[in-house]
């Protein structure tokens, strides 16, 4: 016979993966935050930089003021800025929203392929 994987088992390898994700998503920000401009390469924009929550974590370049109609929120995990993309409003409520610096520049399809 052959028993299920009892649920606490499961529970411990969502949790396992979720701190391997977290370490890896630390990690990318540690060795690679400061190598990202402050300014929009193409059209020289101010813009900020968050990860987003994909495995491995891909770079999010946010315009840098604030948009109440903007799709992302940025949550801060440790040192890491993370962009949840339209979060469930639980997740949202009270945070301020952003924009993808990729709506605004003129050179969106440069951003897309990085
Ligand atoms: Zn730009």
């Amino acid at each position: 016979m052959c028993d299920p994987l009892p649920l606490p088992g499961l529970e411990q390898m969502d949790a396992d993966a979720r701190r391997a994700r977290r370490r890896r998503r630390e990690e990318e920000w540690r060795q690679r935050a400061s190598a990202h401009p402050r300014t929009c390469t193409s059209c020289r924009a101010p813009i900020r930089w968050a990860l987003t929550q994909a495995d491995p974590p891909r770079w999010m370049p946010l315009a840098d003021t604030p948009d109440p109609a903007g799709p992302v929120v940025v949550i801060r995990d440790g040192a890491v800025p993370v962009a949840y993309i339209n979060p469930p409003s639980r997740q949202a409520t009270g945070r301020l929203r952003w924009r993808p610096h990729w709506q605004d520049c003129p050179s969106a399809e440069q951003h897309r392929r990085r």
